[in-house]
């Protein structure tokens, strides 16, 4: 398979993809074609490493992780994905459950699937340094990237975010590896974190001497795996209610539902998608006027998905030119934060059930749906545990979060960051230092 540039370059092969993260020409990595899979393509395979092999096999198709592709599913897909179906009410409903990795968000998938890749590209080359994984993070990437990373031979992950501005469990999740992990808090907002991580790339000393590389979210190697929990949950659904599945995704950069409508694409029973997004409308909006207009992003409770300017619209652009097309195959709901509150409460007392705030707007739009669209079966996408959220959450459901293990283990091992003001010299010291 190859891949080419939203903006026109390539055509390049998997490998090189993975490697380069953006295009050269600025642009974002997309097959060149897709797959089509017809029904029998998936009988038999039930677990999601076996769906998984089978789906990104032509994806993969003349990579050198072609013949690896099992060991990488497994290796990425290492904790349980689960759909809970809801207890009946008229309709079906369920709950896709991303949020059962290291860091306790969809992310994780993403992240592991291309450290497993990335790992196996580099141990051909003749090269003794370690690859450097450059990351700035605004709080729930970083964590990912360095638990996806650590202790993995061959590669050493450097994280900075913003000193003072991410929530104490992230800062934690942050500072908690040790290892082949440094965690730099930086003296700035998030966009002097990214500033600076951009002034290392571009500097050609600094950037061979500890060959950068970046595990940034835009890259091909994450959007293939998410695909693959949605191929693997729509097929569950479908043989579980002989009905295909729509899905509710929360968004900010579109990563996560461009992913499900990949997976559409390539033949896998899904029905509708529906994008929720917070406060900022920039989806939303474009969606119904046809113009798009990025904007600044605005601070909500659905902290995740704070994005003006979603990067992954390119891609959603370039895979359906026209507009009417486009506005056809999926759809979006806005969500204010007082609605996050309130479905929050809602939904624990006449469910039971305990989002998190991002999982919350999905469980919002669901209400809002007309009563024939809602007697469809439903599939509400949680992207992360609440307790990684819980000085909102507990508030609202008025008692405490249970925190799950995996993150429970990361919460107890000691944390800790260098501080660094916000520029390149600085950075540069702590590169050499460590
Ligand atoms: C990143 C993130 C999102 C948004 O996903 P995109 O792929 O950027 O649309 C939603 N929820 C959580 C918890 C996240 O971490």
């Amino acid at each position: 398979m190859n891949y080419r540039s939203t903006r026109g370059a390539g055509p390049v092969g998997l490998d090189e993809a993975l490697l380069r993260g953006l295009a050269p020409d600025g642009g974002l990595f997309v097959p060149a074609a897709l797959p089509r899979f017809d029904e029998t393509a998936f009988a038999g395979l039930d677990n999601i490493v076996d769906i998984g092999v089978r789906f990104l096999t032509p994806f993969a198709a003349g990579s050198r992780l072609e013949p690896a592709l099992d060991a990488i599913c497994r290796d990425a897909f290492s904790f349980p994905i689960p759909l809970r179906d809801l207890p009946p009410t008229q309709a079906q409903l369920g709950v896709l459950e991303l949020f059962h990795g290291p860091t306790a968000a969809f992310k994780d998938v993403g992240a592991r699937f291309l450290a497993a890749c990335m790992q196996r590209l580099d141990r051909d080359r003749d090269d003794p340094r370690p690859l450097t994984i450059l990351v700035a993070t605004s709080g729930d990437t970083g964590g990912a990237v360095a638990a996806a990373f650590h202790g993995r031979p061959g590669f050493r992950v450097v994280v900075l975010y913003p000193d003072g501005q991410v929530s104490p469990r992230q800062a934690h999740q942050l500072g908690c590896w040790g290892g082949n992990v440094l965690t730099l808090a930086v003296d700035g907002p998030f966009d002097a974190c990214q500033q600076l991580v951009k002034q290392a790339f571009a500097h050609a000393r600094i950037s061979q001497e500890h060959r950068l590389c970046s595990a940034n979210s835009i890259n091909i190697g994450r959007l293939l795996p998410q695909a693959v929990y949605y191929a693997a949950a729509s097929l569950w659904h479908l043989r579980r209610h002989a009905r295909p599945a729509s899905f509710i995704i929360p968004t900010g950069n579109l990563g996560n539902a461009l992913a499900c409508v990949l997976a559409r694409e390539c033949g896998l029973p899904i029905a509708e998608i529906v994008l929720a997004t917070n406060a900022n409308r920039t989806i939303v909006d474009y969606l119904g006027s046809g113009e798009y207009a990025a904007r600044p992003s605005v601070q909500t409770l659905a902290s995740a998905m704070d994005v003006g300017d979603p990067s992954n619209m390119e891609r959603l652009r370039h895979l359906f030119p026209a507009f009417a097309t486009l506005s056809d195959k999926v759809s979006g709901f806005s969500v204010t934060d007082e609605e996050i509150r309130e479905q929050i409460r809602l939904d624990a007392t006449r469910r039971g059930e305990t989002w998190c705030p991002h999982t919350a707007t999905a469980a919002r739009v669901h209400d809002r749906l007309p009563a024939a669209q809602a007697a469809q079966p439903w599939v509400l996408v949680a992207t992360a545990h609440p307790a990684k959220f819980h000085e909102i959450v507990e508030p609202l459901v008025g008692g405490p979060v249970p925190v799950p293990p995996a993150l429970a283990e990361l919460l107890e091992r000691p944390a800790k960051a260098e501080r660094i003001p916000a520029d390149l010299d600085a950075l540069a010291a702590q590169l050499a230092a460590h």
